[in-house]
């Protein structure tokens, strides 16, 4: 599962409340980051990763963004949800949680 993160919106540190592992995500997050194109490649046509100079999306962040979106669930992402009333009921949860904390 794709995660709703891009490089404009990469995933927090700290994990979102919905996540059931705190501790696996701030590692997922950390190589997700890791894995991304260099300041320098972000506009180039083809760019490759910082870590592991692969052409990017490379194999790890790749991986790395399924764990993400796995453990979000997709609940963090109205866009990646097939139904368009769910998103909202989503995003509501994320506020109401959000206030609750
Ligand atoms: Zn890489």
């Amino acid at each position: 599962m794709r995660s709703p993160y891009t490089l404009d919106n990469p995933p927090p540190d700290e994990p979102p409340s919905n996540v059931l592992v705190p501790s696996l995500w701030r590692v997922q997050a950390r190589w997700w980051k890791r894995h991304t194109p260099a300041f320098d490649q972000r506009g180039a046509k083809h760019p490759v990763c910082g870590h592991c100079s692969q052409s990017w999306p490379c194999h790890s962040w790749a991986c790395w963004d399924g764990q993400l979106g796995q453990a979000v669930g997709g609940q963090a992402a109205p866009r990646a949800l097939p139904e368009p009333a769910t998103p909202v009921r989503a995003l509501g949860d994320v506020v109401v949680a959000a206030a609750k904390s």
